[in-house]
């Protein structure tokens, strides 16, 4: 008898081979274990514990940047000298140039308080007008926005001219505006240019006014934002000329 090599017996001959080569591999792999709830359990390192604060305290592992008794965290940005903004009442006041935090910060979270003139003076930009630099270059603007129409990427909870706040919660002046500020800074990458952009989440009186948005770049009054590369670079608070006050200010570093 003559054997002859038809396409069904190469058939056969390929579907043997296969399942020979597949039964193979499935004795030399040996199989997963059997997931068990422990396998996705990690309990090492221990997550560190904090102590919250009551209310706005600062938590237990925040720096303090004013507690109410003294600029002793802050410098005069022009020369580095004494800040001179008076501290009253528990508060201090705008006046004689730009303060900035005597540290340098990266990614942090930031509380703090302020709040528009008692007088209700001037309209747009000209009314209660400050601002928080974060990493001194991109300013969340403080501004008193309750009944005072600007432009929106300028009014209070905007990351000056590059984001408007999401809503106006502004509460009118002498009451106190609360900022909770969630930032991740820049990357650059060894050539100077930008390989992640910083990124913002400010609650507003405890109302979300910008939901981690992208910043552009440095917040410019005339101009386009451009980024140049930097590293930790202090909180720097705005002299515009407007009786701001701020109190109860800390940081936490991420
Ligand atoms: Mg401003």
């Amino acid at each position: 008898m003559t054997f002859k090599f038809t396409k069904k017996a190469a058939a056969i001959t390929l579907i043997a081979g296969l399942s020979a080569y597949n039964h193979a591999q499935a004795q030399e792999t040996p199989k997963p274990p059997k997931m068990v709830p422990e396998m996705t359990e990690f309990w090492e390192p221990e997550v560190r514990v904090v102590t919250p604060g009551t209310g706005a305290a600062a938590p237990s592992d925040a720096i303090v940047l004013f507690d109410g008794k003294n600029l002793s965290q802050w410098k005069a940005k022009s020369d580095g000298s004494e800040a001179k903004w008076q501290v009253k009442d528990n508060a201090f006041t705008v006046g004689k140039g730009d303060i900035s935090t005597k540290k340098d910060f990266g990614d942090f979270q930031l509380h703090i308080e302020w709040s528009a003139p008692d007088e209700v003076k001037g309209t747009s930009q000209g009314r209660g007008n400050s601002g928080i630099f974060l990493q001194d270059r991109y300013e969340l603007q403080v501004l008193d926005s309750y009944d005072n129409r600007t432009y929106a990427n300028g009014q209070a909870g905007s990351i000056y001219k590059q984001h408007r706040p999401l809503v106006n919660v502004t509460r009118k002046p002498t009451d106190w505006n609360v900022y909770d500020v969630i930032y991740t800074a820049p990357r650059f990458k060894e050539d100077g240019t930008v390989f992640t952009p910083a990124r913002v989440t400010v609650l507003q009186n405890g109302v979300v006014v910008q939901n981690n948005v992208e910043i552009k770049g440095p917040t410019e009054y005339i101009g386009l934002p451009e980024y140049k590369a930097h590293g930790k670079a202090p909180i720097t608070l705005q002299d515009h000329g407007n009786p701001v006050s701020y109190r109860n200010i800390w940081i936490r570093e991420l």
